[in-house]
C-alpha cells in the first residue's frame, strides 16, 4: 500500500471549455451574470494553476447549467488559459504556469510590473477580483487528502466556510509569507502538505477524479444554499436588504484591502532600514495601520452581520 515514490497519473482527463472561452464580459475566460438585483458579487475562479482540472471542470458545469444568480452577481473566471492550454496528462507539472506561479502575483506592485505572462493576466483579472465579496478560488491538490477549505484568519471567513458545510475540513491558514493572498479566500492549497500528510500517509494515489467530485459537491452545496436564502426571503415580508448595505460592504473591502497593502509596503520597508529612528518611526506607523485595520475589520463583521440579519428576514 505504501510506495511513496509511486508516479502520479492523470486520471481525469481535460476539460473541453472551447464553447467557454470567449466570456461575456470582454475579458477572455470571464464571466459575470447580473440579476438585476441589489446583493454581494460572488467570484468563482479556477486554473489559477494551469493543470488543477477540477475547478474547470465545475465550472464548466456551472455554465452548462446556466446557473443565475437571484441576487447580486455571479462571476465565474478560468484563470490561467494560456498555461491550462499546455496541458499534457504525461507532464503535468509543466503547465501549472508559464513564466510564474499566478498565485504569487496578486500584489499590486508584482501586477502593475507587466513583465511575466502571469503577471500580465493577473491584471487584466484584478477589477473583477476586487469587486467581489464572496470569492471561492478552486484547487487541485497532488496528494491523497481529504477536501478542504482554506480561509484565511478572518472570523467572517471562518464563518462562511462553516455555514457552507461543504467541505467539512476548514484549515485556517495564515497565507503565505509571499504574502500574495488573493483576497482572504485564495490561498495555495500546496502549501498544507505537512498538514496532511498526517493525515493520508498511507497512500498517494491520484484522488483527482475524487477530488473533483467533492468540488462539484462543494459548488452544489453553495448552490442550494443560494436557493435556500431565496426561498427564506419569499416567505418573507418584502422587505429586500438594502443596497446601502452592499455598497458600505464593498467601501469597507476597499479599504481593508489598502490597509493590508500599506501594512504589507511598511513591512518590507522596515527591513531594509538601518537606524533605529527610521525602525521606531515605522514601527509606530505600522502599530496604528494595525489598530486600523482592525477596526475596518470590525465594521465588516457588524456590515455582514447586519446583511444576514436583513436577507434572513429579522
Ligand atoms: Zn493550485
Amino acid at each position: 500500500m505504501m510506495s511513496t515514490h509511486a508516479p502520479l497519473t492523470f486520471t481525469l482527463p481535460a476539460p473541453d471549455i472551447a464553447p467557454w472561452r470567449a466570456g461575456n464580459t470582454g475579458t477572455e475566460g470571464v464571466w459575470k451574470f447580473d440579476s438585476g438585483q441589489p446583493g454581494r458579487d460572488v467570484m468563482i475562479s479556477a486554473l489559477v494553476h494551469g493543470n488543477e482540472l477540477c475547478g474547470a471542470w465545475a465550472l464548466k458545469g456551472l455554465l452548462e447549467a446556466g446557473v443565475r444568480p437571484q441576487r447580486g452577481t455571479l462571476t465565474l473566471a478560468f484563470c490561467n488559459l494560456e498555461a491550462f492550454d499546455r496541458f499534457d496528462p504525461q507532464n503535468h507539472d509543466a503547465s501549472r504556469f508559464i513564466d510564474q506561479d499566478m498565485n504569487r502575483q496578486w500584489l499590486d506592485e508584482r501586477m502593475d510590473a507587466s513583465d511575466s505572462r502571469e503577471r500580465r493576466r493577473s491584471a487584466v483579472l484584478r477589477p473583477f477580483i476586487e469587486r467581489a465579496a464572496w470569492l471561492l478560488d478552486i484547487h487541485s491538490m497532488h496528494e491523497r487528502a481529504a477536501p478542504l477549505l482554506l480561509t484565511g484568519m478572518q472570523p467572517r471567513n471562518r464563518d462562511l466556510a462553516r455555514q457552507m458545510g461543504a467541505p467539512a475540513n476548514i484549515v485556517v491558514d495564515a497565507g503565505h509569507k509571499d504574502g500574495t493572498r488573493l483576497r482572504d479566500y485564495l490561498a495555495e492549497v500546496e502549501k498544507n502538505f505537512a498538514q496532511l500528510q498526517n493525515a493520508a500517509n498511507d497512500s498517494r494515489a491520484s484522488q483527482v477524479a475524487f477530488l473533483a467530485e467533492k468540488l462539484v459537491a462543494q459548488i452544489a452545496a453553495l448552490q442550494r444554499e443560494l436557493a435556500t436564502q431565496a426561498l427564506r426571503r419569499k416567505n418573507q415580508p418584502k422587505e429586500a436588504p438594502e443596497v446601502d448595505l452592499y455598497h458600505k460592504l464593498a467601501e469597507h473591502q476597499d479599504y481593508e484591502r489598502r490597509l493590508i497593502a500599506m501594512i504589507q509596503d511598511r513591512e518590507s520597508l522596515l527591513g531594509r532600514q538601518t537606524t533605529l529612528a527610521a525602525q521606531q518611526k515605522l514601527q509606530h506607523e505600522l502599530a496604528a495601520l494595525e489598530g486600523r485595520l482592525m477596526r475596518c475589520r470590525q465594521a465588516l463583521a457588524r456590515i455582514e452581520r447586519n446583511i444576514e440579519r436583513k436577507e434572513n428576514g429579522f
